[in-house]
């Protein structure tokens, strides 16, 4: 197993790991530990080229330090990704050789799971190592993220409500939901609850079907949702949704939902703003699941009320970010970014 490091401005660490024996070629990125030991998920993707993996793991480890920063997890960021195909390339010896990997670095970097990741690789992984987070229920750890991260986007909810009419409630509220899978799909139905009025679309066709017989949901076709009509329109699929084509056909009053980079790019953010419509930042809106998982590593184990508790603050993030942004005339993003910056600062500065 040959382990190496590269070099690369703004980041603490960044390693590559490659092993004959179990095929294993993988990069972890430690960006930021000045809140705590950096954590991040494991991605396993055909990348084309090293290059693009790399890319791929600067971009989302130093994400991780943002969300973790704004969610006050005690977490530094960093992420790690594997090259190779999931469908033919998982294999005992490949995870076992990941969590030797994993290892190396001490608990600097603890691993979750991310794309294409599951519980099953994560085990294996742990044979190896102690630093990994997300596992089952049943072994204490804080097992499956999703119904946290959808929790944790009713909350965040309540304050886009709030800044947009002056009240918390839900009820009434017109909400489009793109992508009704683990998170869109627990959100639609916390938001039924609610009494707000969900539209669902996704591009698994029998998965809106089951939605709506069982729930009453109003169903509409991918290319169609756009079009229809609502307070807020949520991105609960994949990202880069919100883009030079799409951000003319809005017809909502605000943004919040729980995908990864809704923004294709950062001026994006800008123009949603120019146009009356409200962002919720999606890092600060979809941290329930990273929250959850932040608990397991406290002292005393993971507790499912004490990260409820947690999760509950995203409404005052968010409050937060809405009001950066309004003092300082600057986008949501924007708002987002600063105060990170102000609680990383923060750190540092006590750290001395
Ligand atoms: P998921 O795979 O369970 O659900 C995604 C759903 O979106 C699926 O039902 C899929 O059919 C649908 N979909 C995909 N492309 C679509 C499209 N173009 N139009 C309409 N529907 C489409 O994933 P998830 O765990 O619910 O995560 C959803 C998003 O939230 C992802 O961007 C993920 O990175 C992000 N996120 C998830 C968590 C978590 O705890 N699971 C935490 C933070 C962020």
């Amino acid at each position: 197993m040959e382990i190496t490091e590269i070099q690369v401005d703004g980041y603490e660490k960044v390693v590559r790991c490659r092993d004959q024996e179990s095929g294993l070629h993988a990069l972890i990125a430690v960006h930021d530990t000045s809140l705590g030991p950096s954590l991040g998920g494991m991605r396993m993707w055909p990348y084309a080229s090293e290059d693009e993996a790399l890319f791929d793991v600067l971009r989302l480890s130093k994400g991780m330090t943002y969300k973790s920063a704004v969610a006050e997890t005690g977490l530094g960021g960093g992420k790690s990704v594997i090259l190779g195909d999931p469908k033919t390339d998982k294999c005992e010896a490949l995870f076992r050789a990941m969590g030797k990997f994993i290892d190396s670095l001490d608990g600097i970097y603890i691993t979750a799971e991310d794309m294409n990741i599951g519980i099953p690789d994560l085990e294996t992984v742990h044979k190896e190592t102690r630093w990994v987070t997300g596992l089952s229920r049943s072994e204490g750890s804080s097992g499956n993220p999703s119904p946290f991260t959808a929790e944790g986007c009713l909350i965040g909810l309540r304050a886009v409500a709030e800044e947009l009419d002056g009240s918390t409630s839900l009820e009434g509220k017109k909400v489009v939901i793109q992508g009704v899978g683990a998170v869109g799909g627990a959100l639609a139905i916390l938001l039924k609850e609610e009494g707000a009025h969900v539209t669902i679309c996704d591009i698994n066709e029998k998965r809106c079907i089951e939605m709506k017989e069982q729930y009453g949901f109003d169903v509409v076709s991918d290319e169609d949702h756009l079009d229809v009509e609502c307070d807020i329109y949520s991105p609960c699929a994949r990202g880069a949704g919100i883009n030079d084509e799409t951000i003319p056909r809005l017809r909502c009053r605000a943004i919040a939902g729980c995908a990864n980079n809704q923004m294709l790019e950062t001026r994006h953010a800008k123009d949603v703003r120019d146009r009356g419509i409200l962002y919720a930042p999606d890092y600060v809106l979809n941290a329930g699941g990273i929250i959850n998982v932040s608990v397991e590593l406290r002292e005393g184990g993971y507790d499912e009320g004490f990260a409820r508790e947690r999760i509950a603050r995203i409404y005052h993030n968010l409050k937060e970010v809405f009001e950066i942004s309004r003092r300082d005339d600057i986008p949501t993003n924007e708002a987002a970014l600063r105060l990170a910056n102000a609680r990383l600062e923060e750190a540092r500065a006590a750290k001395g």
